[in-house]
């Protein structure tokens, strides 16, 4: 975990609050950092910051420090942070916007996200659910990584968490109208 305080000197932008706070409509103003999010949080030992200070970064109008963190990319929306926080702040709706923000910005993303959440968005786009499976299958065939963590994928087949069959929902139309709407509106940009 990253401390804030050995950042160094950074550029603020005075304005990122209010742009981030318009389109997640969390109250991140209110953020007293009493850690409650952190401490809940089982991802965020693999964070670079945690919760809170994510949320910090951007009380403080730190851009491109959190534009580049790999934790908005690591939050798997679990909630348990924003049912916990005293200030009624969803800490998932926020990483939204700021992975929104970070695509757009077409800056430097942590690791392999891009690529990884273009191909689950994709998926959904065409069948309006996320084969585990096939997921796995062209992420390793992308990144080149066939043999890595074959050890955990061979104990989630064993479970019966990777189905090898495809399914779909039943209403697409109704999945490509979400699309469009969202892509009119602007406000959410898809990851392709
Ligand atoms: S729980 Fe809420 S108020 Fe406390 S640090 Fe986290 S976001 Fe801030
Ligand atoms: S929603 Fe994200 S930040 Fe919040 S507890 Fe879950 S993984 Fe952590």
């Amino acid at each position: 975990m990253r401390v804030l305080a050995e950042e160094g000197a950074v550029e603020m932008d005075l304005g990122f609050l209010a742009e981030v706070r318009e389109q997640c409509l969390q109250p991140i103003e209110r953020c007293f950092h009493c850690q409650k999010c952190t401490s809940g949080c089982y991802l965020s030992e693999y964070f670079d910051y945690a919760p809170n200070q994510v949320i910090r970064l951007v009380q403080f109008g730190l851009r491109e420090q959190v534009l580049k963190s790999a934790s908005i990319w690591l939050c798997a929306a679990c909630q348990t942070c924003a049912v916990r926080c005293p200030n009624g702040i969803s800490i998932p709706e926020v990483m939204d916007v700021l992975r929104n923000m970070a695509v757009a910005a077409k800056g430097p993303v942590a690791g392999n996200a891009r690529l990884f959440h273009g191909l689950f968005v994709g998926d959904i786009r065409r069948r309006g659910r996320v084969n585990e499976a096939l997921l796995l299958a062209w992420y390793k065939m992308r990144t080149r990584q066939l043999l890595a963590d074959l050890k955990e994928g061979m104990i989630l087949l064993r479970k019966g968490k990777l189905p090898l069959v495809p399914s779909r929902v039943k209403d697409r139309k109704e999945v490509r109208r979400i699309f469009r709407r969202l892509e009119e509106t602007k406000r959410r940009y898809i990851i392709r």
